[in-house]
């Protein structure tokens, strides 16, 4: 089947399938006859009865010959195999994955072993005619646009703007399932096996974070109260990580992590660019004992004080707040007093 898209989610994320319909059907206005969306389910990465209720034409379940993929960074070379074998057969006009840290080192390694094009964490569309990619840049104000010069287009694409489909599909995609070879990974050796915690830097929601403005290692107890309060993750600085106090799977900044959370809470942190360059958020407050920290210049809740005062007071009064909102029969006065403020 040449010139069809193959879209590889790694969830039951209907999004990803639904962008992969439309641009087919948008390149297909530009070509005889249709372009089909091929759905693959990596066996032991998503169950294909999840994808089933998306927009493709097809849906290829697919396995190795010894037991099934494993997802997370330990599997990725053996579905990028995989992957090679069905784009050396099928010549696809794209291959869409999420962004998400497996779909982005699987485009980046699938566009280069096929000698296509990679786009890593963005957006596709159909320019003249063809597809073409970009990604916004400085925070929404620039758009960053690129033209393929390969095929095929493998891409790894952004989740958050990819809406589900409007309308339910008309019957179910036709089922085929594969079992390929993909070999032993000689060229990788497994040194070690690190548990990602539950509750990753990247991925939390709410992170509180601390900085060296605390003084020593135990004064994190602060910081942990704090994120147990809101129900967050604890985060650092890279001055307390590289002091001992906490693990590197906690340093947010250019050498550490990322964070896209809803909210961030830096406490006793100055804000330096090293750090701040990786840290995205909705909301930020910012505790500090100096009122011209550079932290404050992100800050959208500011508090010029000291973290042992401020941190403490802070994680009992949401408390407070949760266990007089949880209650489901509040004292007249109470309720009538809390709806003033
Ligand atoms: C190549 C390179 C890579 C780097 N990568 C990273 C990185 O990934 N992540 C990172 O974070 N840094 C990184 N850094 C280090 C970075 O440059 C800064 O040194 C670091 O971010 C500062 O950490 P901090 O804000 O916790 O400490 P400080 O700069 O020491 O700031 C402490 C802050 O706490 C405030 N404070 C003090 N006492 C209190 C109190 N009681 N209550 C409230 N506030 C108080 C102070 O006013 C101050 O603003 C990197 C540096 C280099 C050169």
């Amino acid at each position: 089947m040449t010139g069809h898209v193959l879209v590889v989610p790694e969830t039951a994320e209907t999004g990803l399938v639904a962008e992969a319909r439309r641009l087919a059907d948008r390149l297909a206005e530009t070509r005889d006859g249709d372009v089909a969306v091929v759905a693959v389910a990596m066996d032991g990465v998503v169950d294909a009865d999840d994808l089933t209720a998306g927009h493709a034409d097809e849906l290829c379940v697919l396995a190795p010959e010894d037991g099934a993929f494993e997802p997370g960074a330990a599997g990725v070379e053996a579905r990028v195999r995989a992957l090679e074998t069905l784009v050396d057969e099928g010549e696809p006009r794209a291959v869409l994955l999420p962004a998400t840290p497996d779909g982005d080192e699987i485009a980046a390694r699938l566009g280069d072993s096929v000698r296509g094009a990679a786009l890593v964490d963005g957006l596709l569309q159909i320019r003249d005619g063809d597809l073409a990619g970009g990604r916004p840049a400085y925070d929404g104000r620039a758009f960053e646009a690129y033209e393929f010069e390969r095929s095929p287009v493998v891409a790894s694409l952004a989740l958050d703007g990819l809406a589900a489909p409007e309308t339910a599909p008309d019957g179910e995609p036709e089922r085929t399932s594969r079992t390929l070879a993909v070999g032993d990974d000689a060229g990788v050796e497994r040194l070690d096996v690190v548990e990602i915690p539950e509750q990753d830097v990247s991925r939390a929601p709410t992170v509180v974070a601390g900085g060296m403005g605390l003084e020593v290692a135990a004064d994190f107890e602060l910081i942990e109260n704090l994120a147990d309060a809101l129900g967050g993750t604890v985060a650092a600085s890279r001055p307390p990580v590289d002091a001992g106090w906490l693990p590197y799977d906690r340093q947010v900044g250019v050498t550490g992590k990322p964070v896209d959370a809803d909210l961030y809470v830096a406490c006793a942190i100055s804000g330096d660019p090293y750090h701040m360059e990786a840290v995205e958020a909705d909301t930020l407050v910012a505790v500090n004992t100096d009122p011209e920290a550079r932290i404050f210049e992100f800050a959208d809740v500011g508090v010029v004080g000291d973290v042992y005062e401020y941190g403490p007071a802070l994680a009992a009064a949401i408390r407070d707040a949760s266990a007089e909102s949880d209650d489901p029969d509040p004292e007249p006065a109470a309720a009538a007093g809390e709806g003033q403020r």
